[in-house]
């Protein structure tokens, strides 16, 4: 390893460049005086490339940008983006909030190539925890550029995971791992050619990522006689929950009424809520319901080889003995079981928050719950031992403690600022106090009270050392605050 030259340490690295750490990178951004660094093992931004399907959209207004929904003057929002692709009069003439997900990812790419703060093709292997001799100390990072080898380190005050999550392979499938003809939704534009030939192919789960495969290998394969099956565990194809009032799941003022919940009953409202974060969206449903009706007018409607099985849980797959694949499925609502041969599969299974390696030193650190999921406070702070006093914050590893919002791009850029906010000890960006019309506690009950705004607690040591102006807070949210809500 390199001998690291001496450097002050940055007051925040963020590991991981995804729209949510780059969120956080982009509100730092105009604060003077605050060292931060975030890294990348990819070597450019990417967003989910495995699914920018052609036509696919945003399932989020365009101001779920990086920034708009905290500050819609900061440098880094869609409009400004839009501003210097001189495209300001075409969006404006389109006149659809959802953008298509390849502009998203374009503009994030625009924004994370332009940010001093953000470093590609960088991994970070491994986080220590160094204590000083008279109490307090710093995270060591070691860092490898993941282009040469090269190792480095760098020392900060508070570190921001940002890793996302991973794709799930469901235990029923770990006979096909590895199949060539069986693979993650999140790898279906890499390895969508490897279904040619295929004239049988399945994909599983009702999500958006199942909706929008299905959708378009029923357009690939309009009229070649493929049969395309779509089955899903879940036994209606329900759509996403996309209410104005049922949206209010996606405020700040949920996140803090979830969060004050006992454990047991928020991990049972995760898995109830299903229709507010994991299904399809009803614009897809329709567009898939659209592409039949059209191409079977005129003659029977089963004329398509097509099969849309709801409520069919596959409960083992394995390569069949004559090529192929194999599928034994159980239907939820008979109990009957059937066997089911193709010759492709995609698992549209969703995504997990998972620990990443480079955590690993740390591990001892951390005051893990009973599953060794983190406890995330409501800045998004990991409680740790008291031995580790830096700030450990995580985005979108907090599902369990801060409900349906997390994985949500309309809460980022608020998160993010939340985490800003902790980590400099005082208001950099003034958030909102009142988010919803939605009371989600009971009338009467004592009210779901934020933290302390981090303008009234005493600066941590971790604070950045230079002083740093800040937004002038307005009173109102004194007052507000304290009296929770
Ligand atoms: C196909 C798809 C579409 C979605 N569409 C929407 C939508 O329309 N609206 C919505 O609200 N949500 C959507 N989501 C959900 C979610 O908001 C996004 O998945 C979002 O990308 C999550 O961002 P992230 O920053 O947590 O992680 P990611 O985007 O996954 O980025 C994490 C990054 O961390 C990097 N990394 C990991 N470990 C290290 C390490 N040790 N060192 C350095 N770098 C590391 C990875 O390379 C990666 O670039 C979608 C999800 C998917 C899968």
């Amino acid at each position: 390893m390199d001998t690291p030259a001496p450097q002050p340490p940055y007051d925040l690295l963020g590991v991981g460049i995804g729209p949510f750490n780059l969120s956080l990178a982009a509100l730092a951004d105009p604060v003077p005086g605050l060292r931060t660094l975030f890294c990348d093992q990819r070597p450019e931004f990417r967003w989910h490339p495995g699914m920018l399907v052609d036509g696919a959209r945003m399932q989020v207004p365009f101001l779920a940008d990086l920034v708009s929904l905290v500050d819609p003057t900061n440098p880094w929002s869609f409009l400004n983006y839009l501003r210097e692709q001189d495209r300001l009069f075409p969006f404006y003439f389109a006149e659809r909030f959802q953008l298509p997900r390849r502009e998203y990812d374009h503009y994030c790419r625009w924004a994370a190539e332009r940010l001093d703060s953000c470093r590609f093709g960088t991994e970070v292997t491994a986080l220590h925890w160094v204590a000083g001799s008279g109490g307090g100390g710093l995270f060591r990072a070691e860092l490898t550029d993941t282009a040469t080898g090269r190792r480095t380190e760098v020392q900060a005050r508070n570190l921001a995971l940002g890793v996302g999550t991973r794709p799930v392979l469901p235990e029923a499938f770990t006979a096909l791992d590895g199949h060539p003809h069986a693979f993650h939704s999140a790898d279906y534009l890499d390895r969508r050619d490897d279904l040619a030939g295929a004239r049988d192919i399945t994909v599983i789960g009702s999500g958006q990522s199942g909706a929008e495969v299905f959708l378009d290998l029923l357009r690939r394969h309009a009229g070649d006689g493929v049969r395309l099956r779509w089955l899903t565990r879940t036994r209606a194809l329900a759509p996403m929950e996309y209410s104005k009032l049922g949206l209010e799941h996606f405020t700040p003022d949920y996140t803090r009424y979830f969060h004050s919940l006992p454990e047991p009953v928020r991990d049972a409202l995760v898995s109830a809520q299903w229709q507010l974060h994991k299904a399809a969206s009803a614009e897809t449903l329709a567009e898939i319901h659209d592409h039949l009706y059209e191409r079977t007018i005129g003659a029977p409607i089963d004329t398509a080889p097509v099969e849309i099985t709801p409520g069919t849980a596959v409960t083992e797959a394995r390569p069949g003995p004559c090529g192929g694949l194999e599928l034994r499925c159980r239907h939820a609502d008979s109990g009957a079981e059937h066997l089911l041969r193709t010759d492709a599969v995609v698992l549209a299974t969703g995504y997990r928050a998972a620990r990443p390696a480079a955590l690993e030193p740390l591990a001892r650190l951390i005051d893990w719950d009973r599953d060794g999921r983190y406890r995330v406070d409501l800045d998004h702070r990991v409680a740790t031992r008291p031995e580790l006093t830096g700030g450990l914050y995580v985005q979108n590893a907090e599902l369990h403690t801060h409900g349906v919002g997390t994985p949500d791009l309309g809460l980022g850029a608020h998160r993010a600022a939340v985490i800003l906010n902790a980590v400099t000890g005082r208001t950099v960006h003034r958030l909102p106090t009142r988010t919803a019309w939605t009371g989600f506690a009971p009338p009467g009950a004592a009210p779901v009270v934020g933290r302390t705004p981090a303008a009234e607690r005493p600066p941590t040591e971790h604070a950045p050392t230079e002083s740093t102006p800040v937004v002038p807070r307005p009173q109102e949210l004194t007052r507000a605050a304290t009296a929770g809500r």
